[in-house]
């Protein structure tokens, strides 16, 4: 079967009230931005649904797009038919043999039900009639069938509209969630790791937009680890189109501090500065919280006192979308966002650079604050990293298209 369109449907959180018509719009700027490679693409909006026309453009290719689109509920590719019984007939046929050629997988009867709605109501059938009229031409038409309305395999819908017929079987599920950037901006402190990037997604899903902001060491860390975390944010931009990407030069404030402190609280007091930096690079970007993929007990330094240690250093919320998920879960999703494979290549982490020999798993904020407070050059030291920072926009698929630095 090739579709003549697809009807789009927005996700359930969508449907909230008077935010509907701001998530709408949204929506379909982002189907728009990720189809412009197919120009015969015609877009109809109709009574608060959207389809699109496909004039002969690969409806297998549109899919993989789409379910790229956030806050995209799910999708249907539709046969379209005249508005006259026998035509509606050989489509609903048609229609109904590609599902079974998907479905079939043993040689069992596959059990189907046709639900029509009329909604021009000058159709000279109702919808019961076209029920048992459709169906039953199915029946004669496709062999290995039976109806069943209560528990069918397979749902062939037809809606007989104004000016024609749809007919639909296949529900494509999208990503669901919010459309992009409808709850506001935060920065995503993006490692070459597995988790950070699945965090940036569930962020994104969330209706956050996000900038990417990663640490690197150069030149202990090498480029190629910085490479790796640009490919991150290219497979992350194919949901949120351009990303910007701010790359953080943290080599001399590691030195510092280690000059001045080398117990066991070096780790939490260099990460309290990646966050005093983050939050820096957030007021200057507009963004109101800070991404992580912490995940509570996965690693020993992510324990309640060191996340709390931590996170108290910066005064806007610190979100961590995989606190609770299982590595596993979290693996799924890297995998289904195609960030697994780039993030399990070798890496050097900024973070392994000067490393004590026995982090605490249990900082003090006190005790912290106050091995801080004897650091004064400490604040300027934050202030020369920001302003070293080299931000750049990262596409889809990785590419860098122009750069610029912070200030
Ligand atoms: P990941 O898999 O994302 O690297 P992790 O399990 O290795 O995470 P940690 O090394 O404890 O965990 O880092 C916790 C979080 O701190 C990361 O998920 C990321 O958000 C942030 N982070 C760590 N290193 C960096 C870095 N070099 N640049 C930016 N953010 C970082
Ligand atoms: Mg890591």
């Amino acid at each position: 079967m090739i579709p003549d369109l697809i009807v789009l449907r927005l996700g359930e959180l969508t449907l909230k009230g008077k935010n509907r018509h701001r998530f709408e719009k949204a929506i379909n700027e982002q189907v728009r931005r990720v189809l412009r490679p197919f120009p015969k693409l015609n877009f109809i909006r109709e009574f608060g649904r959207v389809y699109i026309e496909l004039n002969g453009e690969s409806f297998p290719h549109i899919a993989e797009k789409l379910k790229k689109v956030l806050g995209l509920g799910s999708f249907s590719p539709v046969l379209t038919a005249p508005l006259e019984l026998e035509a509606v007939r050989l489509a609903a046929q048609e229609a109904m043999q590609a599902a079974v050629t998907d479905y079939r997988t043993k040689e069992t009867e596959i059990k189907f039900k046709v639900t029509v709605r009329r909604v021009n109501k000058s159709f000279p059938y109702d919808s019961q009639q076209m029920n048992k009229l459709v169906g039953g031409s199915i029946l004669r038409a496709v062999p290995g069938l039976k109806v069943d309305v209560n528990n069918p395999d397979i749902e062939l819908k037809i809606e007989l509209r104004d000016e024609r017929a749809l007919i639909f079987s296949q529900v494509v599920e999208g990503t669901g969630g919010f459309p992009l950037g409808t709850n506001g901006k935060a920065m995503l402190m993006l490692s070459g790791g597995i988790d950070s990037p699945v965090a940036g997604f569930l962020a994104l899903r969330q209706g956050l937009k996000l900038e990417a902001v990663h640490f690197h060491s150069y030149p202990y860390t090498s480029e190629r680890s910085q490479q790796k975390v640009k490919e991150l944010v290219g497979k992350l931009s194919a949901y949120a189109g351009d990303i910007k990407l701010h790359m953080v030069p943290f080599t001399s404030v590691q030195t510092k501090v280690h000059q001045a402190y080398k117990q066991n609280l070096l780790i939490t007091i260099l990460r309290r500065a990646m966050f005093r930096i983050t939050e820096k690079l957030a007021d200057g970007s507009g963004a109101s919280a800070i991404v992580t993929g912490e995940s509570l007990g996965q690693v020993a330094s992510q324990t309640l006192a060191s996340m709390n240690a931590i996170g108290r250093a910066v005064g806007i919320p610190v979100i961590q979308p995989l606190i609770c998920m299982e590595k596993q879960q979290i693996i799924r999703i890297a995998e289904m966002i195609d960030t697994f494979d780039i993030s399990i290549q070798p890496h050097e982490d900024c973070c392994t650079l000067f490393l004590p020999p026995s982090p605490s798993t249990n900082p003090n904020l006190r005790v912290v604050e106050s091995i801080e407070s004897k650091m004064e050059w400490l604040e300027a030291e934050l202030d020369e990293a920001v302003k070293q920072t080299e931000t750049i926009w990262i596409q889809e698929g990785g590419q860098r298209h122009s750069h610029a630095s912070f200030f």
